[in-house]
């Protein structure tokens, strides 16, 4: 199993929509997908129809008091599997800090520690909340490998810098030394204005190997769908943002297939 972090600690970015119809896609490219939602806002949980805060959270697996296994939950779609935020989650810092002294890697052992969690899934995607606090170092700490959605406009490079910083930091503390960023997406991409355009050549010439072919457009389908609790692929299966995030999870796939083989 690959754990990867969807990550940016800039807000507002794409990071949940990418982590709800990634996942999605990879499900139904085959792959084994298990989504944890580790953002209190809990918006990729409600974006995939379930309630928040009517769902357990990983909360009870990093104290200690529960499997991880216990907190997954099916979804509509076939492969991939979830497990829930609720806003209680926003206590499970300081909770993770009075309990361990190693509170950073509590994510990294509870993932190690269930086998079964390990052998079934394919994947485990984290979609993580814009804050460099402990869920969101603690989801980096976790991670074979980062994406970093990244939205089309100046502001975006700014938080690229900084997403990078951390990553570094992350590995050079010894905290995760195999971490590294796989992929850098662009989103929100809006193909009229040159804006979207020079955002993403600046990102090209400093990352050319990191930055994804698939864009993602700006679509109002994309936007409105987490607000009936439907993926893309239910909510506008045959527009633009399907295409995109189906395209996004080939390539995504056709990489990962490349450095193994
Ligand atoms: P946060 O940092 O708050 O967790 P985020 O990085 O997870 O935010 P999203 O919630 O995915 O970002 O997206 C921010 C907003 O933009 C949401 O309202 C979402 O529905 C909308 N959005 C995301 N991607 C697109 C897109 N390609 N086209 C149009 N709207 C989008
Ligand atoms: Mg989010």
């Amino acid at each position: 199993m690959k754990v990867v972090a969807i990550a940016n600690q800039k807000g507002g970015v794409g990071k949940t929509t990418t982590s709800i119809n990634l996942s999605t896609a990879l499900a139904r490219e085959g792959q084994r997908v298990l989504l944890i939602d580790l953002d209190p806002q809990a918006n990729a949980t409600s974006g995939l129809g379930f309630p928040a805060d009517e769902h357990p959270s990983i909360y009870g697996a990093l104290v200690g008091e529960e499997s991880l296994e216990s907190k997954v939950l099916t979804t509509t779609q076939e492969n991939l599997h979830i497990i829930p935020a609720e806003m209680d989650l926003a206590g499970v810092e300081v909770e993770l800090v009075r309990l361990f002294d190693n509170h950073l890697t509590r994510l990294v052992e509870v993932l190690e520690e269930s086998a079964l969690v390990r052998s079934t899934y394919d994947y485990c995607i984290l979609d993580t909340p814009p804050s460099l606090g402990i869920l969101m170092t603690s989801a980096l700490a976790a991670s074979d490998e980062i994406f970093i959605p990244l939205q089309c406009e100046w502001f975006g490079l700014e938080g690229l810098a900084k997403i990078t910083r951390v990553v570094s930091q992350i590995r050079e503390a010894n905290i995760n030394e195999r971490v590294f960023i796989e992929g850098i997406l662009m989103t929100m991409y809006d193909g009229r204005t040159n804006l979207s355009r020079n955002v993403v050549d600046e990102v090209r010439k400093f990352f050319p190997s990191e930055l994804y072919e698939t864009v993602i457009p700006r679509t109002i389908r994309l936007g409105e769908a987490p607000s009936h609790g439907l993926n893309i692929f239910e909510h506008d299966p045959s527009g633009i943002g399907a295409r995109a995030y189906a395209n996004l999870a080939k390539e995504f796939l056709k990489r990962h297939q490349a450095k193994t083989s």
